[in-house]
């Protein structure tokens, strides 16, 4: 309540209004008449009447400046004048030196109030202009750019249609890196300056992160005639200290009302589309309702990660792997399995992919290695010989305190290195290249295995192929599901075993789903085939069962 009144009377001192005006033009003229008639009656001799006259004379100043002051000094002095009196006690009369001194004396007063006033609402405007403006650039900033969109929006001035864009600088932080700040902010205002030019003077660009602009367009017809013109300025570099830089930009649109109702709706929209084209390396996105809740629900499911590892909701289940040159079962591949409680069952590509990013990756891989290694001592225990497979992701890579679990878990089940196989993909492996081959390296030397999960999709070349340290390849199931039928797969798969034999790697083919590939394979000198045709991923005592049945036995 109190900061309200102190709201408004700000803004009564900062913008007066012409009705806030009217109202003190009149109560100065009501102040000097009434100043002037109290003076009169009271014989002039009254301290108070005298000290009234500044009232008009400084409410004045503080709502029209020195020129409002001055005004009102002049008038009070000329009209007061003849009845102020020289000497307090006995009344006497003004003479004109005097009234004319106390004329000056007024307008001084009025006229030093009246600059002090202006000044400070000089400042106070300011103040005012920064909260919603860059100070550098003069563009709204995101509360200004708010404040305006939620007036065009809420107040329901819009038009059927509006469109917010959003553009980031993708490349912003290479740039801060490689050219330092200065550089960078001398470029940022080229950028901003330029996004002036090409936007509409009458569209309102918002300035919401220093490396993000955004402009809201009444249609979307408005924004594509727009779209030519910003392509061809993201063509040309910019010039900074005589040096050339290319910048890169991501764009994100959302619609109202289809997207949202409320300014911060569409923004928060606009971003995720944004941030879906800076991650797919897209020009420009428009938000995807679908696509959202997906991610919404991909979020929700990491952040249940770390409960339901506690609850116990995960298991390891085992995907067995046949030798195909003596028909028996070399080992299994251990693979995550998440049953919650009300969802039900949760498949590995909902949540392994954007774990992967983030450290949650370790805690699911710690938890998968203690299960899968658990499981092998036991099999073992019950006479069968055969290793298992762990998959391990990049996060896991990096994360030393995982290996060492990794190596004590195996020591304390007494499990010999040489049953451990880890599976790390081809694209993992070409992500940070000498540090893989450095890790894989130690790891081989402790006894383990390494295999290159999902060969073929990850675009590794030969010159880096034969420095890995690894023990086997195994085809990504793009290429073997469809192997029976597709000749291309064939000559894909066919290859890809001549360059694992050239190389002294044995060769692993994942997703075998029929009898007839599983024959090809075994005839083109495959090592071992994975898929549904051999066995499908099955719990420890399923595993076990099925391995009991004739004709398939245990013997690595
Ligand atoms: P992946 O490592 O390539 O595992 C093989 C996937 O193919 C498994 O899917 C398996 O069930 C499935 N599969 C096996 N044979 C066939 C077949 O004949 N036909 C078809 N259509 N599919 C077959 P799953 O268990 O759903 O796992 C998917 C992916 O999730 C895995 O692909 C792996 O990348 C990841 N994943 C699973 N468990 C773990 C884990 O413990 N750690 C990590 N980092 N990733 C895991
Ligand atoms: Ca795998
Ligand atoms: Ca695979």
């Amino acid at each position: 309540m109190y900061s309200r009144l102190l709201d408004q009377a700000h803004a009564a001192f900062c913008a007066p209004s012409a009705t806030v005006r009217m109202l003190v033009l009149a109560l100065v003229s009501l102040g000097i008449l009434g100043g002037t008639w109290l003076v009169y009656f009271s014989g002039g001799a009254q301290f108070a009447t005298l000290h009234i006259m500044y009232l008009p004379i400084i409410l004045s100043a503080l709502v029209f400046g020195a020129a409002g002051g001055l005004v009102a000094g002049v008038v009070s002095g000329l009209l007061l004048g003849p009845f102020m009196p020289l000497d307090v006690l006995d009344g006497e009369a003004q003479q004109l030196v005097n009234w004319l001194l106390r004329a000056a004396f007024f307008c001084l007063i009025g006229g030093i109030v009246g600059i002090g006033a202006s000044a400070l609402r000089r400042q106070l405007n300011r103040l005012d202009w920064l909260t919603e403006h860059d100070p550098s650039t003069g563009l709204l900033n995101q509360a200004g750019f708010a404040r305006l969109q939620r007036q065009a929006i809420e107040c329901k001035l819009v038009p059927p249609e509006r469109v917010l864009v959003v553009a980031q600088i993708k490349n912003m932080l290479d740039i801060q890196n490689t050219f330092g700040a200065r550089f960078t902010e001398k470029l940022l205002q080229q950028v901003y300056a330029r996004a002036r030019r090409i936007v509409p003077a009458n569209l309102a660009i918002g300035l919401i992160q220093r490396d993000r602009l955004a402009v809201a367009f009444d249609a979307i017809a408005e924004a594509r005639a727009l779209r030519a013109k910003i392509e061809a300025s993201i063509r040309s570099p910019y010039q900074v200290d005589e040096v050339p830089v290319y910048v890169d930009f991501a764009f994100g649109a959302a619609t109202f009302p289809a997207h949202g109702r409320t300014f911060d709706e569409l923004l928060q929209k606009s971003k995720i589309a944004m941030h879906a084209a800076a991650t797919r390396n897209l020009p420009f996105v428009l938000y995807d309702t679908h696509a959202d809740a997906s991610s919404r629900e991909t979020l929700e499911l990491l952040g249940m990660i770390s409960t339901a590892l506690a609850n116990k909701e995960f298991a390891v289940w085992h995907q067995a792997k046949l030798r195909l040159a003596t028909g028996r079962i070399a080992g299994t591949e251990a693979l995550l399995r998440w049953r919650h409680p009300t969802r039900g069952f949760i498949p590995p590509g909902a949540f392994i992919p954007q774990a992967e990013k983030t450290p949650l990756i370790d805690d699911l891989t710690k938890w998968v290695i203690g299960a899968a290694l658990t499981d092998q001592a036991a099999w073992r225990a019950r006479g069968h010989s055969f290793g298992v497979a762990i998959n391990l992701s990049v996060h896991n890579l990096h994360e030393r305190s995982l290996l060492k679990t990794l190596h004590e878990t195996v020591t304390q089940h007494s499990i010999a290195p040489q049953q451990v196989e880890l599976e790390v993909t081809e694209s993992a492996v070409m992500d940070d290249f000498d540090y893989c081959v450095d890790l894989m390296r130690r790891l081989r030397d402790l006894g383990y295995r390494v295999s290159i999960d999902d060969f073929g999709t990850g675009h590794s070349s030969l010159a880096y192929l034969k420095k890995l340290p690894v023990s086997a390849l195994k085809i990504d199931q793009a290429f073997v599901r469809g192997l029976a039928s597709d000749q291309t797969d064939q000559k894909i798969v066919r290859t890809v075993l001549e360059l694992a034999r050239s190389l002294n790697l044995e060769s692993v083919a994942e997703g075998v789903e029929d009898e007839t590939t599983l024959a090809l394979l075994k005839e083109w000198g495959c090592d071992y085939a994975q898929g549904y045709a051999v066995h499908r991923p099955a719990p420890f005592d399923e595993l076990l069962a099925w391995l009991d049945k004739p004709p398939l036995n245990s013997a690595a």
